[in-house]
């Protein structure tokens, strides 16, 4: 193959769509604990009759500088629309296929319109379609593509949230974007199992969990990394390692072969629990208890004088939560004595919500551990409850529990240092806002607001900021070449400026972040009070340039 000019690919592109140059590809999605198909994802390809296979990595970027690539879209869920059509045709069991959406799409009102009427014309129920959307089309604004998502949403289609965690500002966008499933990339991982890629994938593991979010995990090569997600609970898997994308053939000869399953959402709980079941020695529940699932337990609750007492346990929760104890020992403890106020009512609180709602409710709590083997020990431990009996005043429940230590300091870790981009912290003694840039917007953190008497939200900046003599009037000049060299995508500046009436010298720096295109997207600026030449942060150095997690 010979890699094509921009010129050729943009002059071809018609053509290409006209003779089925540009053409889908299907890459299927296993469980990977049952075998079955779940779904595939449809991948663009094109083969030029002279040049050869070009690599989506090579013209996808051209389609969408070109503003070629929501024609390329619509393409690719018409090929889609049609066999999934002539699959229920021949009377086969079709699964759901995914469709990329670029982030430039957004920016085109009729997308979602235009994929409908495409459905309807091809009569493909909805649920056998989803759309996947990746972290970037976030990039400026969650208004635009929660708008999309919704419009989705209103015809059913299920979303995916591409590529999640390969950048900008990850926890935000899942707190704003209602989406159903995650797709989290293996390159994660970067070959490192258990180590600080580990970690940051448990912690998103157990975030999609407290989002009930299922995760399908792409790039899987190996039967390791099946195995070390299939032991964080993520069993939807798609790679090279179960198969790579095939053509339409290819793939409907596949779909033929395998049975197919319709995917679950994260957790499955046992239902119609017997309770007295859980005594008999050789019942299936017993079986379940002490085999199957994690760590789990059985607890009684008086509710008159909110005791709790273990009564059993599995060999799993020795394990991962007995913190060296024998099954005897943590038994035998008292009721509440491993855990503080707060955390008890914590605890309390989920077990009374329980007993009310006859459903499974979840908490975490910290537990501190004193043994002679490992001296004081703190861990924080998931419960998932539900009652499975009563009798008088006391509860009987079965509760599953995980130490999410870990992942708890990790989660805690990801999100501080997410706050720390957007606000540098109170602790640091820094004063930091954001820049739009485009649109000369500036977003002061708390601090700013409180010291500096300001709005959450600045039009026009540095204007108003120089108009109030937060910047005095012989830096103002200075200070407004700077925005302009920002806009002219100068990435860091810095200088000592004295600030407010008072002419407090601070150092004030501003560092750019960019879109994929190079264009300069925000400044985060910051000011740090300057004591004898010192900026005063107490806060670890370099800090607030801490932005990336991964
Ligand atoms: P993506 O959406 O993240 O798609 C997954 C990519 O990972 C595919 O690359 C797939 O072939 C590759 N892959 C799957 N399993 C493995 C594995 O086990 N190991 C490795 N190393 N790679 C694996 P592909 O087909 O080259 O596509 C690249 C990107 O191009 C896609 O990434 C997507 O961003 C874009 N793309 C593909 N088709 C379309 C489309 O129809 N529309 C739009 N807008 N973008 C598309
Ligand atoms: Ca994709
Ligand atoms: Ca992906």
């Amino acid at each position: 193959m010979q890699k094509m000019t921009e010129q050729e690919m943009v002059e071809g592109f018609q053509d290409a769509l006209k003779f089925n140059n540009i053409y889908v590809c299907y890459q299927p999605q296993f469980n990977h604990i049952t075998g079955r198909m779940i779904g595939a994802e449809a991948l663009m390809r094109w083969k030029h009759p002279i040049f050869g296979v070009q690599m989506p990595s090579d013209f996808i970027p051209i389609l969408e500088k070109n503003n070629l690539i929501y024609d390329a879209d619509i393409y690719v869920f018409e090929m889609v629309c049609k066999s999934q059509r002539a699959g229920l045709d021949h009377g086969r069991e079709i699964v759901p296929i995914s469709v990329n959406m670029s982030r430039y799409d957004i920016y085109n009102n009729d997308y979602v319109k235009t994929i409908e009427e495409i459905r309807k014309k091809y009569n493909v129920p909805v649920k056998y379609l989803r759309i996947e959307i990746t972290e970037s089309s976030a990039i400026g604004g969650t208004e635009l593509i929660s708008n999309v998502l919704k419009e989705l949403h209103s015809y059913g289609y299920l979303v995916e949230m591409d590529d999640f965690g390969s950048g900008y500002s990850s926890l935000n966008i899942l707190k704003d974007l209602e989406v159903d499933i995650i797709k989290l990339d293996m390159k994660f991982l970067q070959g490192n199992v258990g180590g600080r890629g580990g970690i940051i994938l448990s912690s998103i593991v157990q975030m999609a969990r407290w989002l009930d979010t299922p995760i399908i995990v792409e790039g899987v090569e190996t039967i390791e990394q099946a195995n070390y997600m299939k032991s964080l609970g993520c069993n939807y898997i798609q790679g090279y390692l179960y198969a790579k994308p095939m053509d339409e053939e290819a793939f409907i000869e596949k779909s033929n072969q395998i049975h197919h399953e319709v995917m679950q959402p994260a957790i499955n709980l046992i239902d119609n629990l017997e309770a007295g079941k859980f005594w008999d020695p050789s019942s299936l529940e017993t079986l379940i208890f002490s085999n199957y699932v994690g760590a789990a337990t059985v607890f009684s609750y008086d509710s008159i004088d909110e005791k709790m007492e273990i009564l059993r346990v599995n060999s799993k929760y020795v394990e991962e939560i007995g913190m060296g104890r024998t099954e005897k020992e943590i038994i035998k403890v008292k009721s509440w004595s491993e855990v503080d106020d707060e955390n008890k009512r914590i605890y309390l609180d989920t077990v009374k919500r329980s007993i009310e709602s006859g459903e499974e409710e979840s908490c975490e709590t910290w537990r501190q551990f004193c043994t002679d083997l490992c001296g004081e020990e703190k861990i924080c431990v998931r419960t998932d409850m539900r009652v499975i009996g009563k009798t008088g005043d006391t509860y009987l429940f079965y509760a599953l529990c995980r130490n999410v230590t870990d992942e708890k300091r990790a989660f805690d870790e990801l999100y501080k240092s997410e706050r720390r981009f957007r606000f540098a912290s109170e602790q640091a003694n820094v004063y930091a806002w954001e820049y739009d840039i485009a649109s000369k917007e500036m977003r002061p953190c708390y601090r700013c607001m409180r010291d500096l008497n300001l709005p959450p939200l600045l039009k026009n900046y540095p204007e108003p900021a120089i108009e109030v003599g937060i910047f005095p009037p012989d830096y103002a000049d200075m200070y407004r070449d700077w925005h302009k060299q920002l806009e002219n995508g100068v990435g860091t500046i810095e200088g000592i400026i004295p600030l407010t009436v008072g002419r407090v010298p601070f150092h004030v720096r501003y560092s750019t972040v960019y879109d994929e295109n190079g264009r300069p997207l925000k400044a985060y600026g910051s000011a740090t009070l300057v004591v004898d030449g010192e900026d005063k942060a107490d806060g670890e150095k370099g800090e607030e340039s801490g932005q990336e997690n991964n």
